[in-house]
């Protein structure tokens, strides 16, 4: 007799393989022996299968594979179903067991530790192969954002990505705008054979490292949204082979400064696997004239600046400049500070301009505030003439026009 297994645990276990499970790949090597039952397996246990374990949420369903198994002896002379071909597969013969209790079945195998596991059950969820890629268009990153686009499967345990505030048709167009057009970021994205997305996380091509003497680019992997945990270590295996330099030690919003070295970065003496607990980076933002309007919530470089030369950068930690945070889940960033059209100056009034600049263009009359210069008509609206230079806007109000389209 030799091991038999259902079609569907075989499938399962062929792309758990394929998606990095050593549990997976050593149990097919076993079963490929083509040898009596008994040389692989321990007891009378055969005829395996899996089962689905299903709860039910609005656009998806949280699945957990349990594995089945026929554990009778079919030919002991008391055995009710004696002779029954069918007599393994009848329900009432069948034991529902564990991962740890399966794996245990094989005589052969190894003791895997408590992280293999996990990793073999999480992955065994999953029947198909799981593709990461780099992404570098804006319409990727709408498709890897938008909830339509995810898998309806998802792990038990917690979905960051089905439960992503961004998910919404007009938040991920936001967020595509903002890290397309303003931020110049990438995407990578984990999707199955079917194009259903499981897993995705911004990738920084272009982050700043900087001390007193020098200033370097380096690449950074954001925070991995997933359906199942095993996304999360294709992800970081795929960046780290793309040369990223750094990710999140956490893979969480509140610890944007703690990182992890994927691959060297020898002009700051950080070898491969070193933690830093308080390292500041940003990003001097593209911000293309394609940009149109709004921001994501954002788990590392969340701070937005503006700097002495007129660039918006964004940021792991304030700093000097420091306007806005994108940490709302509406798709706009939240204003902290203004930024005045006239002179760039960075002020806390509650109109744009700052009190010098307004104290020099309007006046006080009996009926309030008027403009107290030359005003010019520009997109239907009414601005003191300084803002433009032969007809088109200065260098600060474009700067000011741009930071403004965080807000709408
Ligand atoms: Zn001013």
């Amino acid at each position: 007799m030799k091991t038999k297994i259902t079609k569907e645990l075989k499938s399962r276990l062929l792309h758990a393989a394929s998606n990095g499970s050593i549990i997976a790949r050593d149990i097919l090597t076993e079963l490929r022996k083509n040898t009596d039952v008994s040389q692989i397996i321990r007891g009378t246990a055969n005829y395996f299968g899996t089962k689905r374990k299903k709860e039910s949420y609005t656009n998806y369903n949280k699945i957990r594979i349990t594995f089945t198994v026929c554990t009778k002896n079919l030919v002991h002379p008391n055995f009710p179903d004696k002779d029954n071909p069918q007599a393994p597969w009848f329900p009432e013969n069948r034991e529902e067991i564990e991962v740890s209790t399966f794996v245990g079945y094989f005589k052969n195998l190894p003791e895997y530790d408590s992280e293999a596991l996990a990793y073999f059950g999480n992955c065994i969820c999953v029947n198909s192969k799981i593709h990461v890629r780099l992404y570098d268009k804006m319409s990727d990153i709408v498709e890897a954002y938008t909830a339509d686009n995810y898998s309806n499967i998802a792990q038990t345990g917690e979905s960051s990505l089905h439960g992503s505030c961004m998910r919404h048709e007009d938040t991920a167009r936001n967020a595509a705008d903002f890290y397309h057009n303003l931020a110049g970021a990438k995407i990578i994205v984990a999707k199955d054979s079917a194009n259903n997305i499981l897993g995705r996380a911004i990738f920084w091509p272009q982050v700043i490292l900087s001390n007193p003497e020098k200033e370097i680019k380096i690449s950074v992997l954001d925070r991995v949204y997933f359906s199942h945990t095993f996304i999360i270590n294709l992800i970081y295996d795929y960046a780290k082979s793309q040369g990223a330099h750094l990710r999140k030690l956490k893979n969480d919003f509140d610890s944007p400064q703690e990182l992890i070295v994927l691959n060297v970065i020898e002009s700051f003496g950080l070898s491969e696997g070193t933690k830093i607990e308080d390292l500041h980076m940003y990003i001097r933002a593209l911000a293309s004239r394609w940009y149109k309007n709004g921001a994501p919530y954002m788990d590392t470089f969340y701070n937005v600046a503006v700097d002495k030369e007129g660039f918006i950068l964004l940021s792991n930690k304030k700093i000097d400049g420091h306007i806005a945070e994108c940490r709302k889940t509406d798709g706009l960033a939240g204003r902290n500070r203004h930024i005045c059209p006239h002179c760039r100056e960075i002020h806390n009034n509650s109109h744009d301009l700052c009190e010098k600049c307004y104290s020099e263009l309007y006046k006080s009359t009996k009926f309030g505030h008027v403009m107290n210069c030359k005003i010019v008509t520009y997109k239907n609206e009414t601005y003191p003439s300084v803002l433009f230079k032969r007809g088109r806007p200065t260098a600060n109000f474009n700067l000011y026009m741009q930071v403004e389209k965080l807000y709408k």
